[in-house]
């Protein structure tokens, strides 16, 4: 049997090995395709999970999960590789089988498998997104390159003696540094640089250099996009790159996909749209229904679930656009979320209301929480102590600092398997919440030679309704049920049409908790079914293929003899 251990970071050929050898023992519920190349032409692989004996994937409502579409946020490969096995592994559990035999998972370990390859080499190179130059094919700007320079494999920071410095050693912790009070003068201060080269160096100025690599696929989505002059990152034009196309084509030609989630790292909260307007541009419902997707997440996973506009902002005047989440609920109305895994602070024990603001400001005392939490949980391997340095253009200098590749922006990999282990009952709850087409009846009855009744019902029995959101519902982003009758020999309709489209299946989403308020004085309407009735003429004996589908909710397919 495949080696099932999350202990490590993959690369490409591993993940892929890995993937390929998970879905030759089980092809019965697993198989891998490529669903594009990646800019350095490696196949991006997508995973469907599902009894495929029970129906073909695309005729199941599903949930799609990608991963890793940031170069150095490999953490999400993992969690995402880590619920794929947790979910054959579980396959005779009565949640996990019913999901399989009811359900789809569509799974892309690893969007962006060139920049997350970068990360993982020996000595790491590290970009946000793809490997393509971008904005400019030119050579690269002068001024300091990050890159690791004495070869031992980190790009830690490099502390330099300067007498207009704005940090200072801690006096309690001399690992630590401090920034110098407004006024203070006369102590020993310094300047804190990422460690690298300097490119074209005048031997007195040291601004950054412009990396050559500047692609955030995040910002590619096409979702009200913006050029590189409003927003950076976002490439040339819409879905511009050929792993965003990727996913862009098979979730828009996979109408099956009800939700879907985009895992990220570090910072340990679930992300829901929008996040680039305000919750109460959102209608109430679809707001009610991300609280309660988000609760069950926060109690499963225990991270908070937060709006990326009101509390996951980088500038209080600015916005995200692009990104994929939006794309996914304001294109077609689906459940979106983006999964930030890894929370270093929560587990040094510090509080913190927003991720992003921390950053900005925060009190000395969550630094040493961070550095205990060095000492203790990553024994001391988190952080480098300063060691001098004779750098080639600076002269002496100290490195050291967070060692941040592995342990601030991607758990150690003695702790991955507890942190991945976070996701898949909260994933796999919210496959199981999915609207699903179920036959009530299909039959037929004889009213007289060669004239039959077509008698159908079915009903929704997923606790999401058929078109998910009321965005959708308001904006006509999803068919209702659409019904269809055929056969192989003439049929002509007395009642009723070869092809019927009606409307959406309520869910159960939205009972109220007490039954007897206001909004509950009607009682439970029978909204969450439909039923259909033709009456037709056609050749004795003949038989008659009928089809219900939704585009979310699946589809269904019986065939009745007339006799
Ligand atoms: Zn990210």
């Amino acid at each position: 049997m495949t080696d099932r251990s999350i202990d490590t970071y993959l690369n490409y050929d591993d993940l892929s090995k890995r993937l390929l050898q998970l879905a030759a023992e089980q092809p019965h519920i697993m198989q891998v395709k490529s669903i594009g190349k990646s800019f350095a032409q490696r196949d991006i692989w997508l995973v469907s999970l599902t009894q495929f004996s029970s129906g073909p994937a695309n005729d199941k409502p599903a949930l799609w999960i990608d991963a890793n579409i940031h170069s150095s946020e490999l953490v999400s490969s993992m969690a995402a590789l880590n619920f794929i096995q947790w979910m054959l592994d579980n396959k005779n559990d009565a949640d996990v089988q019913r999901c399989l035999e009811t359900r789809t998972l569509y799974i892309c370990p690893r969007v962006n498998p060139d920049g997350a390859e970068w990360a993982l080499a020996p000595v790491p190179k590290l970009v946000r997104s793809g490997i393509r130059a971008y904005p400019y094919e030119e050579p690269l700007t002068d001024g300091i390159e990050v890159q690791d320079i004495d070869g031992d494999g980190r790009m830690l920071s490099m502390r330099i003696k300067d007498s207009n410095g704005a940090w200072k050693i801690s006096e309690h912790d001399s690992r630590l540094m401090v920034r110098r009070n407004a006024i203070e003068t006369g102590g020993s201060y310094y300047r804190l640089l990422p460690e690298g080269l300097i490119r074209n160096y005048d031997g007195f100025h040291i601004p950054p250099a412009r990396k050559e690599q500047n692609l955030d696929f995040n910002r590619n989505f096409p979702v009200q996009w913006r050029n590189e002059q409003e927003q950076k990152g976002a490439g040339h034009y819409p879905v511009s790159e050929p792993e965003v196309r990727a996913v862009v084509d098979f979730i828009s030609q996979h109408t099956n996909i009800c939700a879907a989630l985009s895992l990220h790292s570090y910072s340990g909260v679930l992300l829901r749209p929008y996040s680039f307007k305000a919750d109460d541009q959102m209608p109430a419902e679809d707001l009610w229904l991300f609280q309660k997707i988000g609760q069950q997440g926060e109690q499963l996973t225990g991270y908070p679930a937060v709006s990326a506009y009101h509390d996951f902002r980088y500038h209080p005047q600015e916005v995200i656009t692009g990104a994929m989440d939006d794309w996914i609920y304001e294109d077609s109305g689906r459940i979106a979320w983006t999964v930030e895994l890894w929370s270093p602070h929560r587990q040094a024990g510090i509080k913190m209301n927003n991720f992003i603001d921390w950053y900005r400001e925060h009190p000395f005392e969550d630094d040493l929480k961070l550095m205990q939490w060095n000492d203790t949980s990553l024994q001391g391997n988190g952080f480098v102590n300063w060691y001098s340095y004779s750098h080639p253009q600076l002269g002496e200098v100290e490195l050291g600092g967070w060692d941040s590749l592995f342990n601030i922006w991607n758990p150690p990999p003695s702790q991955l398997q507890n942190e991945v282990d976070r996701l898949p009952k909260w994933l796999l709850w919210h496959t199981l919440i999915t609207p699903r087409l179920e036959w009530l009846h299909c039959k037929s009855r004889k009213i007289d030679l060669g004239i039959f009744q077509l008698d159908v019902a079915v009903i929704n029995s997923g606790w999401l309704p058929t078109q998910i959101s009321q965005h959708a519902l308001k904006n006509k982003l999803v068919r209702g049920v659409v019904f269809e009758i055929e056969s192989d020999v003439n049929i002509t309709f007395l009642q009723g049409q070869p092809r019927m489209e009606t409307e959406q299946l309520h869910g159960r989403h939205d009972t109220p908790s007490s039954p007897n308020n206001w909004l509950g004085q009607n009682g439970d309407a029978t909204n969450d079914r439909i039923r259909m009735q033709w009456l037709i003429q056609i050749e004795q004996g003949a038989s008659v293929s009928i089809t219900a589908r939704h585009e979310r909710a699946g589809t269904l397919h019986q065939k009745l003899f007339l006799e």
